[in-house]
Formats: C-alpha cells, sequence, structure tokens
C-alpha cells in the first residue's frame, strides 16, 4: 500500500501543522536501523535536490526519510523500535525548523531561476541543496557581476511584494495542456507520473511569474522568503557556470560572516569599509615595489660581493650566500666566473630548500667534473641536479642540509686540489 504523502499539502508554519497521526504498514529490520512504512506521511523523502525531513515518531528520531519505488521509508534506530509492529498507531512531528529552512531555499531557487531566464536568458540545469551552501548551475560560460546583482534585486522585489505560490495537481488529458505553460518541459516519466502532474506557480494566477513541475515542498508566499541574497558565482563544467545564493536565515547568517570578515580586514588596515579596497590594492602595489627593489639589492649584493672574492684569486671555493634569491645565485655565479676564470666555485643558498651551484674553474685538475661532483654532493640528501663537466646546478629539499653540504664540498674540493 503506497503511502498518503501529506507533505504535498499546504505549506508548514506552525509547529502544529508539523504533527501527524498515522499507522505503521511495513516494519523492516536492516543494517542502518529499522525501516518503517506508514499509511500516511508528512516527512518530505529526500528527492528533487532536497534533503528529507527530520523529526520523529512516537519520540524516537528518524534518521533518513528514503523512496524506493512506490514505497516511502522512515528510518529509525533499532533499539527503539524493538517492539513496533505493523498495526502500531504513532505520532510524527517534522523537524520545523530544518523544513522552513528547506521551503525558503528550494522556493527561493524557483524564483531566482524564474528570474535569470526570463530577464536574462540564462537557464538552471541543476540545483543542490547543501547544508551550507545552495548553488545552482545556469547554462552560460560567465554571468556578469551586473546580471546577478540585476536578479537579485528583482528577486527581493517580488519578495517584497508577498507575490503568492501556489500548487496545482493535473490528471490525465490535462497534464499536456499543464506542460506547455511552464518554463521548463518535464521529462516523460514524470509526464506519465499515476500521481498527476504536480506544478508549482510563483505569482498572481492572471499573470504569473514562473510555472515549474516540482514534487518539493514550497513557501504559500514569497514574503516568507525575507531576502534572498547571491553570494558569488565560479566556472562549473564546460559550458555551466555556478552561482551561489542564500535565503531566508541563511542569507543573513551568510551576510553576517561577509561583515565580519570584512571588520577584520578594516582593524587590519586600520580603516572603513568603504576605503578598504583602496587601502587595500594601495599596499599590494606597495609590496610588489619592496619586492623588486629588494631584489636589485639582492642583484647588487651578489655581484659585489663575487668581484671581491674573485679578486682574491684562490683556486678553490666554497661559499654560502647568506641572503639571496634563486636569480642572485646565478648572478654571482657568473660573476665570479667571468672575474676569475680559472677558479673554482661551489656555491650555495638555504631558503625553504638548499640550491646549489657547482663551476669548474679553468686550471682546475683532470679528475674535477661539475656535474659529478653535484650527485655525490647531493646523493646523500636526497637532492636533484645535474649539469656538465664545467657547470652543473641542483637542489637538496631541505635548507638544513646547507652547512653538512658545505663541509662536504670542503672536504672534496681540498682532495681534488691536493
Ligand atoms: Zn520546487
Amino acid at each position: 500500500m503506497s503511502t498518503e504523502r501529506l507533505f504535498e499539502g499546504p505549506p508548514l508554519t506552525r509547529v502544529d501543522d508539523a504533527r501527524f497521526e498515522a499507522t505503521v504498514t511495513a516494519v523492516e529490520r536492516r543494517a542502518e536501523g529499522v525501516a518503517l512504512e506508514l499509511d500516511r506521511s508528512l516527512f518530505y523523502p529526500t528527492g528533487g535536490g532536497q534533503p528529507c525531513d527530520l523529526g520523529t515518531l512516537d519520540g524516537l528520531a528518524v534518521r533518513d526519510v528514503l523512496e524506493e519505488g512506490e514505497r516511502q521509508l522512515h528510518l529509525v534506530a533499532d533499539e527503539g523500535a524493538a517492539g513496533w509492529e505493523v498495526g502500531r498507531p504513532v505520532v510524527g512531528a517534522v523537524d520545523l525548523p530544518r523544513r522552513r529552512d528547506h521551503m525558503q531555499q528550494h522556493s527561493g531557487q524557483h524564483l531566482l531561476s524564474a528570474v535569470l531566464v526570463r530577464e536574462h536568458g540564462v537557464a538552471t540545469v541543476s540545483f543542490h541543496l547543501g547544508r551550507e551552501l545552495c548553488t545552482i548551475d545556469v547554462v552560460a560560460d560567465a554571468v556578469a557581476p551586473a546580471v546577478l546583482k540585476d536578479a537579485e534585486a528583482r528577486c527581493n522585489a517580488a519578495i517584497q511584494a508577498c507575490l503568492p505560490v501556489s500548487v496545482e495537481l493535473h490528471q490525465g488529458a490535462a497534464v499536456e495542456d499543464a506542460a506547455q505553460t511552464l518554463r521548463k518541459r518535464p521529462d516523460a516519466k514524470a509526464l506519465a507520473s499515476e500521481r498527476g502532474l504536480r506544478v508549482v506557480q510563483l505569482g498572481d494566477p492572471s499573470a504569473p511569474l514562473d510555472r515549474d513541475a516540482c514534487c518539493g515542498t514550497h513557501v504559500g508566499n514569497l514574503g516568507q522568503l525575507g531576502s534572498l541574497v547571491i553570494l558569488g558565482s565560479e566556472r562549473g563544467r564546460k559550458g555551466h557556470t555556478r552561482i551561489q545564493f542564500a535565503v531566508g536565515e541563511r542569507a543573513v547568517a551568510a551576510i553576517r560572516a561577509r561583515l565580519d570578515a570584512l571588520d577584520e580586514v578594516c582593524l587590519a588596515l586600520n580603516t572603513g569599509p568603504a576605503d578598504a579596497g583602496e587601502r587595500a590594492r594601495g599596499l599590494v602595489a606597495q609590496v610588489s615595489e619592496q619586492a623588486k627593489a629588494l631584489k636589485r639589492l639582492e642583484q647588487d649584493a651578489a655581484r659585489a660581493e663575487a668581484t671581491r672574492l674573485a679578486a682574491e684569486g684562490s683556486p678553490w671555493r666554497v661559499h654560502t650566500l647568506a641572503v639571496a634569491g634563486p636569480k642572485a645565485l646565478t648572478t654571482f655565479a657568473q660573476t665570479y666566473v667571468s672575474a676569475h676564470p680559472g677558479g673554482s666555485l661551489v656555491l650555495l643558498h638555504a631558503a625553504e630548500r638548499t640550491s646549489l651551484v657547482v663551476r669548474r674553474g679553468d686550471a682546475a685538475p683532470e679528475a674535477f667534473d661539475a656535474a659529478q661532483l653535484l650527485r655525490e654532493l647531493l646523493e646523500p640528501h636526497h637532492g636533484k641536479g645535474g649539469g656538465s663537466r664545467d657547470f652543473a646546478q641542483g637542489t637538496a629539499p631541505s635548507a638544513a642540509a646547507a652547512a653538512a653540504l658545505a663541509a662536504a664540498a670542503e672536504a672534496r674540493l681540498g682532495e681534488l686540489f691536493g
């Protein structure tokens, strides 16, 4: 026997509306708990992008509400329902705040999708109602911020106008006529359903804002949405854009969270919300200029240090650069070699990892091979790199390896040069 779908009735607004009496018509013991079938139910089962209702049956928590074919099953814990049998009368209570939240997000989605396609020709292909985020995917490579703002304003105007939301059920021959009036044509299965075609309409019947086939739960009046806010958009799968939005209490919570984040930024920048963007842009530009100036200074310092050391004319040298980016390392090596072509060099720099350059001087002994020496030095430190007999470079994954690498290089060059 199929369950009478009380959840398709009028919207729930008061706690009393959320209670109902029913009789257990089937009891199934399953691994995940006891699945109960009722003769009638106010619990909306998971479906159509909307999560199920939760609540209680005779005080026992309902963990999940599933639809399996024509059957609707309420999943409860084993322990509580141990003695439950077919024929037991039960009192059900739907968790009203959860249902209200779902009705708001879901009805808000109808409204947003309707406005986007009517005013901007942007069609919705799917809807997701998550615990925190609600999203729709629309057919567009991108949706301009101006379009999103316009759609948001139009949605809130409809909410302020408290436009009615009504539900119709069409049967038999009337199904095809009704289908012609909808925003999106239902699939063949929905059109052939024995239960008929359920149509949700936003706005006055004489000039509806939207008509769509839907089995979900909705508010009775758009005023009950409170407000709708679009939180952002991002590129979805090919040719689609995902738009995030929130309705009702979720909208207020989302705006609150953004205001709190903005307050943090203002506090850090020592400015007010109106100036925060300009102040942040100014700081970013300043930091970028300073980074460029620092790079120039590092290059100059590397050049000066290399010139000074090259003038000493040592046959070989192991040197660790104290402050330098990777570019200064190359500058140092190039300056050193051109000033002192005969001198061999092992150059190190430790930052997040240790960078290493080995250069064979023209006056080095035959046995000196830069690439081979680099491999020997890096091998115990699991480093990577390579090069030729004259020049090689590589890195060791840790900065801590620098001291050991420098000591090993000193010892090896000492041997090579006798
Ligand atoms: Zn709906």
